[in-house]
């Protein structure tokens, strides 16, 4: 790895678009496929620096629940209508 004049990658240009082909080493895929498989993931050959992106990404996405109609109601009545980080009242 490292040489000068190595092959890295090869691109072939498709009707569909760009088919990419990485040089890939085991060890390193199987630590990335890992790291991908605890965020529940699919590994597709990324590199690691896109796979940590990907990561990055997940973590910081906002996860918001959703509730049902029944479960606000029970939500706005235990906070007695009020707001839970500044308690002031909110709009039904
Ligand atoms: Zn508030």
């Amino acid at each position: 790895m490292g040489h000068k004049g190595d092959i890295h990658k090869l691109t072939v240009a498709l009707p569909e678009g760009k088919c990419v082909i990485h040089h890939i080493d085991p060890e390193t895929s199987k630590s990335i496929a890992a790291l991908l498989d605890a965020f529940g993931i699919q590994y597709t050959g990324q590199s690691l620096p896109a796979a940590t992106q990907t990561v990055l990404f997940e973590l910081l996405k906002p996860k918001r629940e959703h509730l049902s109609e029944k479960e606000r109601e029970e939500l706005y009545e235990e906070q007695g209508g009020k707001c839970e980080n500044c308690a002031s009242a909110l709009d039904k």
